[in-house]
């Protein structure tokens, strides 16, 4: 062995993060590594939107917003029905339990969060907090800070590229190999390693494997890293995977590359605020509370490309929803169109090409669909899609300046992958524990079922991989 540790932990996204920082604060002297020159993975290019039934401030926040508190039941309820009960409860209750332990964390330690807590699609309570400037690298700021005051040690540029178990005995996991700029190195983990490598959404080969239709020619919203090799790895190895199939697409990236930037988060966390979602000929198409995999498949069969997000200024004044800095920098990027008119909205969204390609909004046909809408809002029910409209709550788009972002879905999260027990123990084909190996985070399969809502990946990866750092640490699942 070049190096010793306790504990191991590949990938420095949320998860791994989490991992480092709760095996490192027990006790562990604890090794990092990401092969990529930055921490953060996709965790870095997320949309900082985070679930969680109750938090320190969220008595203040439901006051003052005016919104009926939440209940982990109802919770788990939104989050197993939103993966079509796919889902493995167990790791459904992890999450959701675990969830507020981890916000008051990062506020403890300086995250800011917006006034707001939204009902994005699929979740039927409000219980998502969107960071001040909308984006995962808040959160990953925090767990970088609160890392280097702990004795971790971190690697950048350092892949993992073998687990080495062993052969006889109980057949433990007993380090990895890994690869730096000075070479190979053998790392021992005398305690245990916690894989925590993200998904596989940017390896095209892994991903049309498991669906044929996602191919080269659809983009992805995740950075280059999510390549899935850490997964094939564990498979060596011996590791279960499971619901390897189960692909999302982001409904609303940016159509002419796929990348979900802090403007793409806008239509995300916007239905219950009131935003409209509508096709290129300015009619909705989908009920705008519904989940990721509902509205891309809605979008997709729209009959034309893009789709686009509409809101108004009354969105935009109430605050909470839209940050200052996420409407100018949209607006400079031309991500997010300004209209005095819907009518000359529409001619702004005419003016612009998506991937080469023009459409002919008419401006009346889109005033129709908002002064319909308008007139839901009001009423309290939309007759047309079913939408759940909480009256005095979602906002009609009556009041100008109006907005559009254009849309269209993006390869975004590998709902499948490792098999694993409720303390993040990795498990064999056959259901056993492979002693000394943990996985958290997208890396791992069955917490989201067919479908992931939106908002529940952070706590997901979060919670696990401090479950999965206590584990490898002390053997012991954390007590919140
Ligand atoms: P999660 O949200 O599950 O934490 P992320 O995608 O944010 O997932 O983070 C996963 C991290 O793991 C990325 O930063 C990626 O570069 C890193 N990673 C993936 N495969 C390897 C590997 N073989 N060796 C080292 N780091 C890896």
């Amino acid at each position: 062995w070049d190096l010793t540790y306790d504990v191991i932990v590949v990938g420095g996204g949320f998860a791994g993060l989490a991992a480092a920082y709760e095996a490192a604060t027990n006790g562990a002297n604890t090794l990092i590594i990401d092969k990529m020159p930055v921490l953060g993975g996709n965790s870095q290019i997320n949309g900082g939107v985070y679930a969680s039934y109750t938090s320190k401030i969220a008595d203040d926040l439901y006051k003052k917003l005016n919104l009926t508190p939440d209940t982990p039941e109802k919770h788990i309820e939104d989050t197993i029905v939103g993966g079509d009960y796919m889902n493995d409860p167990k790791l459904v209750r992890n999450l959701v339990y675990g969830a507020p332990h981890f916000l008051n964390l990062m506020l403890d330690n300086g995250l800011q969060v917006r006034e707001s807590i939204t009902r994005p699609g699929g979740h039927y309570g409000y219980r998502t907090y969107t960071t001040i400037n909308g984006v995962g690298a808040d959160i990953v700021a925090v767990q970088k800070k609160i890392l280097a005051n702990t004795s971790a040690t971190v690697m950048l540029n350092t892949k993992m590229e073998q687990i080495y178990r062993e052969t006889t005995g109980e057949q433990r996991i007993v380090g990895i190999k890994i690869k730096t700029d000075e070479g190979y190195k053998n790392v021992k983990a005398e305690k245990g390693v916690i894989l925590a490598t993200g998904g596989f959404s940017a390896n095209i080969d892994m991903r049309v494997k498991q669906v044929p239709s996602l191919t080269a020619d659809i983009p992805t919203t995740n950075h280059v890293g999510a390549t899935g090799e850490g997964l094939i790895m564990a498979q060596e190895i011996g590791a279960n995977t499971m619901q390897m199939s189960y692909i999302q697409l982001y409904p609303f990236a940016d159509p002419n590359n796929g990348v979900l930037d802090a403007t793409a988060v806008i239509p995300f966390s916007g239905p219950s605020s009131g935003i409209v979602y509508v096709d290129y000929e300015g009619k909705r198409y989908v009920n705008e509370g519904e989940r990721r995999d509902v509205c891309s498949r809605a979008a997709q069969e729209s009959g034309g490309f893009p789709t686009f997000s509409i809101f108004g200024q009354e969105i935009v004044d109430k605050g909470g929803f839209i940050s200052e800095a996420q409407l100018t920098g949209g607006m400079e990027a031309e991500r997010i169109f300004k209209a005095d008119t819907l009518e000359e909205l529409a001619e702004m969204i005419n003016a612009h090409t998506y991937k080469g390609n023009k459409i002919n909004m008419q401006g009346a046909a889109l005033a129709e669909t908002i002064n319909k809408h308008n007139g839901y809002v009001k009423a309290g029910s939309d007759p047309e899609f079913n939408k759940r409209i909480d009256k005095g709550i979602m906002l009609t788009i009556e009041k100008g300046p109006y907005y559009a972002i254009p849309q269209w879905p993006s390869v975004h999260h590998t709902m499948g992958g490792l098999t694993i027990s409720e303390k993040t123990e990795v498990q064999d084909i056959w259901g056993k524990v492979i002693p000394g190996l943990y996985a958290a985070g997208e890396v791992t399969g069955g917490v989201h079922g067919t479908n992931r809502l939106g908002s529940n990946a952070i706590p997901d990866a979060a919670v696990h991989g401090t479950i999965a750092g206590h584990m490898a640490a002390t053997g012991k699942v954390p007590e919140y």
